[in-house]
């Protein structure tokens, strides 16, 4: 078991994201530390309507983003559709 990075981690990871060109907003952002290494898990959501491939491009541009940012680090991405349930964006993107 590993513990979870400090709050400014999960704000800086969010702003990463939010960085990119198509990537709307985050949600389930999770992540521990294990020894010197983090593993983060998340999802971007992207415009609904547009391709697998454009979806696929936005997750990948995250991901090295966040790579690109942290030495050891071990990324997954997934891409969603927007969410249009009314949720605010910071509620969607709570950390847990
Ligand atoms: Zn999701």
């Amino acid at each position: 078991m590993g513990v979870s990075p400090e709050p400014a981690f999960y704000d800086h990871i969010r702003d990463l994201a939010l960085s990119i060109p198509g990537c709307r907003n985050v949600h389930n952002v999770n992540a521990e530390q294990i020894g010197g290494q983090i593993r983060l898990g998340m999802h971007v959501e992207v415009g609904r309507g547009i391709t697998i491939e454009e979806a696929d491009a936005i997750a990948d541009a995250v991901h090295d983003a966040i790579c690109e940012a942290y030495d050891d680090i071990w990324v997954v991405v997934h891409a969603d559709p927007e969410r249009g349930d009314g949720a605010t964006p910071a509620q969607a993107a709570a950390p847990s």
